[in-house]
Protein backbone atom coordinates (compact mmCIF):
# COMPACT_ATOMS: atom_id res chain seq x y z
CA UNK A 1 0.00 0.00 0.00
CA UNK A 2 1.20 3.31 -0.31
CA UNK A 3 1.94 6.23 1.72
CA UNK A 4 -1.18 7.81 0.60
CA UNK A 5 -3.28 5.03 0.39
CA UNK A 6 -2.47 4.12 4.42
CA UNK A 7 -2.88 7.55 5.20
CA UNK A 8 -6.36 7.84 3.52
CA UNK A 9 -6.87 4.25 5.78
CA UNK A 10 -6.15 5.25 9.15
CA UNK A 11 -8.21 8.23 8.40
CA UNK A 12 -11.17 6.70 7.67
CA UNK A 13 -10.69 4.29 11.01
CA UNK A 14 -10.01 7.80 13.03
CA UNK A 15 -13.45 8.93 11.60
CA UNK A 16 -14.98 5.09 12.40
CA UNK A 17 -13.47 5.51 16.13
CA UNK A 18 -14.67 9.24 16.39
CA UNK A 19 -18.38 8.32 15.41
CA UNK A 20 -18.15 5.05 17.53
CA UNK A 21 -17.48 7.13 20.66
CA UNK A 22 -19.46 10.08 19.67
CA UNK A 23 -22.50 7.34 19.78
CA UNK A 24 -20.90 5.55 22.74
CA UNK A 25 -21.32 8.27 24.62
CA UNK A 26 -24.25 9.19 23.47
CA UNK A 27 -25.53 5.61 24.60
CA UNK A 28 -23.98 6.38 28.40
CA UNK A 29 -26.15 9.52 28.64
CA UNK A 30 -29.27 7.50 27.47
CA UNK A 31 -28.36 4.37 29.97
CA UNK A 32 -28.71 7.62 32.93
CA UNK A 33 -32.20 7.85 31.79
CA UNK A 34 -31.68 10.90 29.53
CA UNK A 35 -32.47 12.15 26.06
CA UNK A 36 -30.13 12.44 23.40
CA UNK A 37 -30.88 14.82 20.14
CA UNK A 38 -28.41 14.55 17.63
CA UNK A 39 -28.39 18.72 16.50
CA UNK A 40 -26.53 20.48 13.57
CA UNK A 41 -23.44 22.99 14.68
CA UNK A 42 -23.04 26.28 12.34
CA UNK A 43 -21.66 29.92 13.03
CA UNK A 44 -23.48 32.30 13.13
CA UNK A 45 -22.00 35.05 12.01
CA UNK A 46 -24.40 37.72 12.73
CA UNK A 47 -24.37 37.00 16.34
CA UNK A 48 -20.97 35.80 16.26
CA UNK A 49 -21.77 32.93 18.12
CA UNK A 50 -22.54 28.67 17.32
CA UNK A 51 -25.88 28.22 17.23
CA UNK A 52 -27.34 24.42 17.58
CA UNK A 53 -30.23 23.50 16.12
CA UNK A 54 -31.62 20.04 16.54
CA UNK A 55 -32.15 17.48 13.68
CA UNK A 56 -35.60 15.72 14.98
CA UNK A 57 -38.35 16.54 16.95
CA UNK A 58 -37.42 16.17 20.83
CA UNK A 59 -40.27 17.81 22.63
CA UNK A 60 -42.13 14.50 22.97
CA UNK A 61 -39.02 13.54 25.45
CA UNK A 62 -39.77 16.34 28.01
CA UNK A 63 -42.76 14.13 29.21
CA UNK A 64 -41.48 10.27 28.74
CA UNK A 65 -38.31 8.50 28.01
CA UNK A 66 -36.78 8.08 24.67
CA UNK A 67 -36.72 4.12 23.81
CA UNK A 68 -34.20 2.15 22.60
CA UNK A 69 -35.68 2.30 18.83
CA UNK A 70 -35.17 6.21 18.78
CA UNK A 71 -32.06 5.89 20.44
CA UNK A 72 -31.15 3.94 17.21
CA UNK A 73 -32.91 5.26 14.86
CA UNK A 74 -30.53 8.36 15.05
CA UNK A 75 -28.06 8.52 12.33
CA UNK A 76 -25.11 8.37 14.37
CA UNK A 77 -22.98 7.81 11.10
CA UNK A 78 -23.92 11.04 9.66
CA UNK A 79 -23.71 13.49 13.09
CA UNK A 80 -21.22 15.61 14.62
CA UNK A 81 -22.45 16.13 17.52
CA UNK A 82 -26.06 15.78 19.80
CA UNK A 83 -27.00 17.03 22.76
CA UNK A 84 -28.40 16.19 26.07
CA UNK A 85 -31.99 16.65 27.40
CA UNK A 86 -31.39 17.74 31.20
CA UNK A 87 -33.94 16.73 33.43
CA UNK A 88 -34.59 13.82 35.95
CA UNK A 89 -32.16 10.47 35.56
CA UNK A 90 -32.72 7.18 36.78
CA UNK A 91 -31.07 7.42 39.77
CA UNK A 92 -33.16 10.03 41.17
CA UNK A 93 -30.93 13.32 40.68
CA UNK A 94 -32.09 16.21 38.34
CA UNK A 95 -28.47 16.37 35.90
CA UNK A 96 -27.64 19.75 35.18
CA UNK A 97 -25.08 22.43 33.38
CA UNK A 98 -23.73 25.75 35.00
CA UNK A 99 -22.99 27.73 31.62
CA UNK A 100 -19.79 29.69 31.46
CA UNK A 101 -19.84 32.08 28.51
CA UNK A 102 -16.24 33.80 29.13
CA UNK A 103 -13.24 32.65 28.02
CA UNK A 104 -10.79 33.61 30.92
CA UNK A 105 -13.07 32.42 33.71
CA UNK A 106 -11.33 31.01 36.96
CA UNK A 107 -12.70 27.47 37.35
CA UNK A 108 -12.12 27.87 40.88
CA UNK A 109 -15.11 29.62 41.61
CA UNK A 110 -16.98 26.55 41.00
CA UNK A 111 -17.87 23.45 43.69
CA UNK A 112 -15.46 20.94 41.40
CA UNK A 113 -16.61 18.39 39.11
CA UNK A 114 -17.09 17.61 35.50
CA UNK A 115 -15.64 20.26 33.04
CA UNK A 116 -16.27 21.01 29.86
CA UNK A 117 -14.51 23.22 27.12
CA UNK A 118 -17.76 24.37 24.72
CA UNK A 119 -16.92 25.17 20.71
CA UNK A 120 -17.30 29.09 21.67
CA UNK A 121 -14.36 28.38 24.46
CA UNK A 122 -16.77 28.93 27.60
CA UNK A 123 -16.99 26.89 30.26
CA UNK A 124 -19.73 23.80 30.61
CA UNK A 125 -19.78 22.51 34.63
CA UNK A 126 -21.80 19.24 35.27
CA UNK A 127 -23.79 18.60 38.52
CA UNK A 128 -26.51 16.11 39.90
CA UNK A 129 -28.86 17.84 41.87
CA UNK A 130 -31.14 16.24 44.56
CA UNK A 131 -33.44 19.14 44.24
CA UNK A 132 -35.26 19.79 40.49
CA UNK A 133 -33.23 22.83 39.12
CA UNK A 134 -35.19 25.24 37.03
CA UNK A 135 -33.29 26.82 34.38
CA UNK A 136 -32.08 30.47 35.17
CA UNK A 137 -30.13 33.06 33.09
CA UNK A 138 -27.91 36.26 33.75
CA UNK A 139 -26.83 37.58 30.71
CA UNK A 140 -25.17 40.54 32.24
CA UNK A 141 -22.50 37.89 33.65
CA UNK A 142 -22.99 35.85 30.72
CA UNK A 143 -23.33 32.72 33.06
CA UNK A 144 -26.70 30.30 32.49
CA UNK A 145 -28.24 27.44 34.67
CA UNK A 146 -29.48 25.00 32.58
CA UNK A 147 -32.46 23.00 33.92
CA UNK A 148 -35.05 20.70 33.79
CA UNK A 149 -36.05 20.25 29.92
CA UNK A 150 -32.38 22.07 28.44
CA UNK A 151 -30.69 20.97 25.76
CA UNK A 152 -27.05 20.95 26.30
CA UNK A 153 -24.91 20.06 23.93
CA UNK A 154 -21.77 17.63 25.07
CA UNK A 155 -18.10 16.17 24.19
CA UNK A 156 -17.80 14.63 21.82
CA UNK A 157 -19.21 16.60 19.92
CA UNK A 158 -17.06 18.76 17.34
CA UNK A 159 -15.42 21.46 19.09
CA UNK A 160 -16.02 20.38 22.79
CA UNK A 161 -13.47 18.86 24.84
CA UNK A 162 -12.95 16.84 28.10
CA UNK A 163 -11.32 19.23 30.56
CA UNK A 164 -11.07 16.71 33.37
CA UNK A 165 -12.12 12.69 34.21
CA UNK A 166 -14.28 13.85 36.95
CA UNK A 167 -17.99 12.20 37.54
CA UNK A 168 -20.51 15.05 37.75
CA UNK A 169 -20.83 15.81 41.70
CA UNK A 170 -23.79 15.48 43.46
CA UNK A 171 -24.95 18.87 45.11
CA UNK A 172 -28.00 19.17 47.22
CA UNK A 173 -29.70 21.72 45.30
CA UNK A 174 -27.59 23.58 42.22
CA UNK A 175 -29.90 26.66 42.33
CA UNK A 176 -27.60 27.40 45.02
CA UNK A 177 -23.94 26.95 42.59
CA UNK A 178 -26.03 29.96 40.51
CA UNK A 179 -26.49 32.53 42.66
CA UNK A 180 -23.17 31.56 44.83
CA UNK A 181 -21.90 32.59 41.65
CA UNK A 182 -23.62 35.78 40.63
CA UNK A 183 -22.49 36.86 44.28
CA UNK A 184 -18.99 35.70 43.72
CA UNK A 185 -19.09 37.68 40.31
CA UNK A 186 -19.80 40.56 42.08
CA UNK A 187 -23.20 40.87 40.19
CA UNK A 188 -26.32 41.76 41.54
CA UNK A 189 -28.15 38.25 43.43
CA UNK A 190 -31.70 40.10 42.80
CA UNK A 191 -31.72 43.47 40.48
CA UNK A 192 -35.08 43.75 41.47
CA UNK A 193 -34.52 43.43 45.11
CA UNK A 194 -33.69 47.39 45.30
CA UNK A 195 -36.71 48.41 44.52
CA UNK A 196 -38.41 46.76 46.66
CA UNK A 197 -36.06 47.46 49.51
CA UNK A 198 -36.71 51.47 49.01
CA UNK A 199 -40.25 50.89 48.74
CA UNK A 200 -39.94 50.14 52.32
CA UNK A 201 -38.71 53.89 52.89
CA UNK A 202 -36.34 53.18 55.71
CA UNK A 203 -32.97 55.64 56.33
CA UNK A 204 -29.33 54.15 55.52
CA UNK A 205 -28.70 55.37 58.32
CA UNK A 206 -30.96 53.22 60.32
CA UNK A 207 -30.75 50.24 57.63
CA UNK A 208 -26.85 50.23 58.92
CA UNK A 209 -28.34 50.39 62.46
CA UNK A 210 -30.42 47.29 62.17
CA UNK A 211 -28.12 45.50 59.62
CA UNK A 212 -25.28 45.73 62.80
CA UNK A 213 -27.72 44.65 65.52
CA UNK A 214 -28.85 41.41 63.03
CA UNK A 215 -25.22 40.53 62.65
CA UNK A 216 -24.80 40.87 66.45
CA UNK A 217 -27.97 38.82 66.90
CA UNK A 218 -25.76 35.45 66.95
CA UNK A 219 -28.53 34.34 65.21
CA UNK A 220 -26.50 34.53 61.60
CA UNK A 221 -23.68 32.19 61.50
CA UNK A 222 -21.64 34.12 59.12
CA UNK A 223 -18.86 32.11 56.47
CA UNK A 224 -17.28 34.79 54.77
CA UNK A 225 -17.65 37.54 52.29
CA UNK A 226 -16.59 40.02 49.74
CA UNK A 227 -16.71 44.02 49.46
CA UNK A 228 -20.48 43.51 48.75
CA UNK A 229 -21.74 40.86 50.23
CA UNK A 230 -21.87 38.80 53.38
CA UNK A 231 -22.34 35.14 53.22
CA UNK A 232 -24.16 33.46 55.26
CA UNK A 233 -25.03 29.83 56.64
CA UNK A 234 -29.14 29.80 55.16
CA UNK A 235 -30.73 29.95 58.67
CA UNK A 236 -33.88 28.62 56.95
CA UNK A 237 -32.43 25.49 55.41
CA UNK A 238 -30.14 23.66 57.95
CA UNK A 239 -27.90 22.42 57.81
CA UNK A 240 -26.25 24.79 54.73
CA UNK A 241 -22.93 23.42 54.97
CA UNK A 242 -21.89 26.03 51.99
CA UNK A 243 -23.59 28.70 52.83
CA UNK A 244 -26.35 29.57 50.64
CA UNK A 245 -27.27 32.66 52.07
CA UNK A 246 -25.87 36.48 51.18
CA UNK A 247 -26.55 40.02 52.59
CA UNK A 248 -26.13 42.55 50.50
CA UNK A 249 -23.48 45.26 52.66
CA UNK A 250 -25.22 48.43 50.31
CA UNK A 251 -28.42 47.54 49.80
CA UNK A 252 -29.57 46.22 52.50
CA UNK A 253 -31.10 42.90 51.71
CA UNK A 254 -30.84 39.17 51.59
CA UNK A 255 -31.34 36.51 49.32
CA UNK A 256 -32.20 32.75 49.97
CA UNK A 257 -30.26 30.62 47.36
CA UNK A 258 -31.97 27.95 48.00
CA UNK A 259 -35.68 29.43 46.90
CA UNK A 260 -34.24 33.12 45.83
CA UNK A 261 -36.04 34.72 48.27
CA UNK A 262 -35.52 38.01 49.23
CA UNK A 263 -35.40 39.65 52.53
CA UNK A 264 -35.30 42.84 53.53
CA UNK A 265 -33.85 43.35 56.93
CA UNK A 266 -37.16 43.99 58.50
CA UNK A 267 -38.56 40.84 57.25
CA UNK A 268 -34.94 38.88 57.80
CA UNK A 269 -35.31 40.21 61.58
CA UNK A 270 -39.02 39.16 62.35
CA UNK A 271 -38.57 35.74 60.61
CA UNK A 272 -35.41 35.40 63.04
CA UNK A 273 -37.26 36.69 66.01
CA UNK A 274 -34.92 39.95 66.36
CA UNK A 275 -36.43 42.86 67.46
CA UNK A 276 -35.05 45.83 65.98
CA UNK A 277 -34.35 49.15 67.40
CA UNK A 278 -37.00 51.86 66.17
CA UNK A 279 -36.64 54.83 63.32
CA UNK A 280 -35.42 57.72 64.30
CA UNK A 281 -37.81 59.97 66.54
CA UNK A 282 -40.19 56.85 65.98
CA UNK A 283 -42.71 56.29 68.76
CA UNK A 284 -43.45 60.08 68.98
CA UNK A 285 -47.14 59.95 69.40
CA UNK A 286 -48.91 62.92 68.73
CA UNK A 287 -52.78 62.04 69.81
CA UNK A 288 -53.55 59.76 67.10
CA UNK A 289 -50.63 60.95 64.65
CA UNK A 290 -47.00 60.28 64.92
CA UNK A 291 -44.01 62.52 64.09
CA UNK A 292 -41.10 60.83 62.00
CA UNK A 293 -37.42 61.91 60.41
CA UNK A 294 -36.86 61.42 57.13
CA UNK A 295 -33.66 63.13 56.12
CA UNK A 296 -33.71 66.70 57.41
CA UNK A 297 -37.15 67.07 57.26
CA UNK A 298 -39.94 66.26 60.06
CA UNK A 299 -43.42 64.15 59.01
CA UNK A 300 -47.26 64.15 60.41
CA UNK A 301 -48.14 60.38 59.91
CA UNK A 302 -51.61 59.88 60.44
CA UNK A 303 -53.18 56.54 61.55
CA UNK A 304 -53.07 54.79 57.75
CA UNK A 305 -48.99 55.75 58.11
CA UNK A 306 -49.45 58.12 55.84
CA UNK A 307 -47.25 61.56 55.92
CA UNK A 308 -50.02 64.54 56.34
CA UNK A 309 -47.95 67.17 56.80
CA UNK A 310 -44.40 68.02 56.91
CA UNK A 311 -41.85 70.79 57.71
CA UNK A 312 -37.61 70.74 57.84
CA UNK A 313 -36.67 69.88 61.55
CA UNK A 314 -34.90 73.42 61.87
CA UNK A 315 -38.81 75.03 61.77
CA UNK A 316 -40.30 72.55 63.94
CA UNK A 317 -39.42 74.61 67.00
CA UNK A 318 -41.44 77.54 65.06
CA UNK A 319 -45.04 79.31 66.13
CA UNK A 320 -46.43 78.68 63.40
CA UNK A 321 -45.40 75.04 62.83
CA UNK A 322 -46.54 74.31 66.01
CA UNK A 323 -50.22 76.23 65.66
CA UNK A 324 -50.45 74.30 62.54
CA UNK A 325 -49.17 70.68 64.13
CA UNK A 326 -52.18 71.75 67.00
CA UNK A 327 -54.86 72.14 64.22
CA UNK A 328 -54.33 68.98 62.58
CA UNK A 329 -53.89 66.75 65.81
CA UNK A 330 -56.95 68.54 67.79
CA UNK A 331 -53.97 68.64 70.49
CA UNK A 332 -53.72 71.89 73.11
CA UNK A 333 -50.81 74.03 72.48
CA UNK A 334 -49.33 73.48 75.84
CA UNK A 335 -49.06 69.47 74.71
CA UNK A 336 -47.60 70.24 71.25
CA UNK A 337 -45.27 72.57 72.80
CA UNK A 338 -44.00 69.34 75.35
CA UNK A 339 -44.14 66.84 72.94
CA UNK A 340 -42.09 68.90 70.36
CA UNK A 341 -39.16 69.45 72.72
CA UNK A 342 -39.23 66.07 73.82
CA UNK A 343 -38.98 64.51 69.93
CA UNK A 344 -36.12 67.27 69.65
CA UNK A 345 -34.51 65.89 73.09
CA UNK A 346 -34.35 62.31 71.64
CA UNK A 347 -33.33 63.35 68.98
CA UNK A 348 -30.22 64.86 69.79
CA UNK A 349 -29.62 62.05 72.02
CA UNK A 350 -29.84 59.24 68.56
CA UNK A 351 -27.27 61.65 66.94
CA UNK A 352 -25.30 61.89 69.76
CA UNK A 353 -24.78 57.82 70.10
CA UNK A 354 -24.55 57.89 66.38
CA UNK A 355 -21.71 60.30 67.17
CA UNK A 356 -19.51 58.20 69.66
CA UNK A 357 -20.22 54.96 67.62
CA UNK A 358 -18.68 56.62 64.26
CA UNK A 359 -16.26 57.64 66.21
CA UNK A 360 -15.29 54.70 67.39
CA UNK A 361 -15.22 52.94 64.39
ZN1 LIG B 1 -32.16 28.67 52.40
Amino acid sequence: MTAPQLAEKSEIRGKEMERRSLKDVARSYWQMGLAVVPIKLKWDAEKQKWNNKPLCDWSQWQTRPQTLEEFEAINWENIKAFSVLLGKTKDGYYFCCLDIDKEDFDLGLLRTTYFERTIGKGIHAFYRSRHPVEGMKRHDLGIELLGMHNLVVVYPSWGYKRLNDNEPTVVENAQTLFYDLIAKLGGELKPEAEKQIEAEAVDTWLLEKWLEQILKSGKLKIAGGNAKYYYVHCPFHLPDRNPSFAIHKLKFYGVDYHDGQVYSLKKLAERLGIELGGSKGEGFRLGAFKLEMKGKDVFLINQKNRPIYSCKLHLLNSDKVKKELSQLTDLGKKEIEEKIAAFLFQLENEDKSRDIKERKT
